[in-house]
């Protein structure tokens, strides 16, 4: 399953819409496939491809007398399915989806979307291992706003069988209102149910979600999220979006337990209809009811906004009582202003001339940078020859306080790359560093500042602090976004007025402003600037008394402001 199609199944867009109240109602004709003779009524083989289908009518069932099965005996290509009628959906339309199933392989859970202008889309929700004993699998969605019909299957697509039985397929319920002057709707789960509430999850895992009742924070209910068969990805319970005011501050809180870390994220919905997500801090497992809070405040070009806990191992969490609230006594900061103007230096690639030239200066005037490294120059030095920093280098580095930070294995251009190849990129250069340096690396700076909104959402599951771009110039709190960090690259044609008056605008209004360094040497090069220059440079932030510290403290400062 390749990575892109992972990206389809990110639902964390669900807002909070008119549904129709009608929960009862499972679309699938003939769900559980007890009506036919020789054939299930309402259902169709379909298969394509070199391989050799045997479609079966049981006469055994997850539930009353019948299932449907499929087996292939021979495999080349393709695949073959049980296929249900396609069912009518209403678009924007939340949905819950379960199947029973049994299998002696690995198979996938596709859903494919008739959309309006006659095209399919085709999504991958999940796959599921082999289980000799009926297992279900369920997971929610919202029908896209272009769609019409919608089908749900299982294909088998190598040699084995995959036994499914009961399907249903209903509308979700519209939530309950929130009260008072909580946002978050059936927010401690104290109807006893999910309404309100979405099963959002990616990748392959298997997630087991449960409103239960007797071990609630507070109230009778609390809701579970088990994860099991975890490879990647991760899922959650995410409340319905909250609308939220521009410029506002809000408090938000929620009780939790759990036998695994986790972290706390935030989704915003900016006017635009794109998506900011921001790490509000990691949660280490504890078997007591604790508390998390946070207060943040929104963007002029915020919308909505969704807080959850993804579990991205195999655990157990549990989550209770929820609560977001604007906070009224408070008035929003002024967009713009930071509490104090920040700088950092970066040093891209991991040159050997920023070691030997570079963070030496960084050293003189006490200042902490950030390395971004290049892990395969570093760990084969016969690549180049010595150009690029030893594993030594990078190790005293960190020893020194300086940051270390990834830069991928070989400065790929990830937006060129196969999905998978980007995830190897993204994974092995941190498994590098993390080994090298016995402790966390959590900030990637990116290879010529390519990368999309696809590529951005996989880099962060592995770098949750941030990811530095190339976008001029500075950090504001009206445009921050530490999966998007802007910088000021520095050439060897850049001035010191240049870099003077950058520092002047960062100091005034109180932003921060990354200068990204390659080399450091007499190359001449356009990357390089010369040892002199560099002191120079650090003189000029001396000069205004600017607080210079990394990256990722540069954000983990900011995010307590937001
Ligand atoms: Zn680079």
């Amino acid at each position: 399953m390749s990575l892109a199609l992972f990206i389809l199944i990110l639902f964390t867009g669900v807002d909070l819409i008119q549904l129709k109240t009608n929960a009862d109602t499972n679309l699938i004709a003939n769900n559980s496939v007890e009506l036919g003779s020789d054939n299930p009524n309402n259902w169709n083989r379909v298969g394509w491809g070199t391989n050799s289908p045997t479609y079966s009518y049981s006469s055994e069932g997850a539930d009353g007398a019948k299932s449907i099965k499929v087996e292939l005996s021979e495999y080349t290509n393709g695949d073959a399915r049980w296929a249900f009628d396609s069912v009518v959906v209403t678009p924007n339309q939340e949905y819950s989806f379960g199947v029973y199933y049994k299998t002696n392989t690995n198979v996938n859970i596709i859903m494919d979307t008739l959309l309006n202008d006659g095209s399919h889309q085709y999504t991958w929700h999940s796959s599921v291992g082999a289980t000799s004993v009926w297992k279900e699998f369920k997971f929610d969605f919202v029908a896209a706003p272009n769609s019409q019909m919608i089908n749900i299957y299982m294909p088998i697509s190598s040699i084995g069988y995959v036994q499914t039985d009961n399907y249903s397929l209903t509308p979700k319920p519209l939530a309950p209102v929130p009260s008072g002057d909580n946002l978050i709707a059936n927010n401690s789960f104290e109807a006893g149910n999910d309404l309100g509430w979405n099963n959002v999850s990616w990748g392959s895992n298997r997630p087991t979600y449960t409103i239960q009742s007797n071990v609630a924070a507070d109230g009778d209910y609390s809701a579970q999220l088990i994860m099991t068969e975890y490879t990647n990805g991760d899922a959650r319970w995410a409340f319905a979006n909250v609308e939220v005011e521009p410029n506002t501050e809000y408090q938000f809180s929620l009780f939790y337990k759990s036998n695994v870390p986790v972290s706390i994220n935030m989704d915003t919905t900016k006017i635009n209809g794109s998506h900011q997500y921001t790490w509000h801090g990691n949660l280490s497992s504890v078997s007591n009811w604790t508390k998390a809070e946070f207060n943040f405040v929104t963007a002029a070009n915020d919308s909505r906004v969704n807080i959850y806990i993804p579990i991205n191992s195999n655990g157990i969490v549990q989550t209770d009582n929820y609560y977001l609230k604007k906070v009224t006594t408070n008035p929003p900061q002024p967009s713009g202003d930071f509490d104090r103007a920040l700088v950092s230096i970066d040093f891209d690639d991991g040159w050997t001339s920023a070691y030997t030239k570079g963070f030496s200066v960084l050293d003189e005037f006490g200042y902490k940078g950030t390395a971004g490294i290049t892990t395969n120059y570093v760990r084969d030095q016969s690549i180049y020859n010595g150009t690029y920093m030893t594993p030594d280098m990078v190790l005293d580095l960190n020893n020194r306080g300086h940051s270390i930070a990834s830069h991928t294995l070989d400065h790929a251009n990830l937006t060129t790359l196969s999905a998978g190849e980007v995830d190897r990129q993204l994974r092995e250069s941190k498994e590098y560093l993390e080994n090298l340096l016995g402790e966390s690396v959590n900030y990637f700076i990116t290879p010529y500042c390519s990368i999309n909104s696809s590529i951005t959402n996989i880099a962060k599951t592995y770098y949750p602090t941030g990811i530095r771009n190339c976008d001029s110039y500075y950090n504001t709190a009206s445009n921050f976004d530490q999966y998007n960090v802007k910088s000021f690259p520095i050439f060897k044609t850049t001035t010191n007025q240049e870099i003077a008056d950058a520092l002047d605008t960062a100091k005034n209004n109180k932003q921060w402003l990354v200068l990204m360094y390659h080399e450091v040497n007499n190359s001449g090069n356009q990357y390089a600037v010369t040892q002199s220059k560099l002191r120079e440079q650090m003189q000029l932030i001396k000069d205004r008394n600017l607080n210079v510290v990394t990256s990722e403290s540069a954000i983990n400062e900011i995010l307590r402001q937001l």
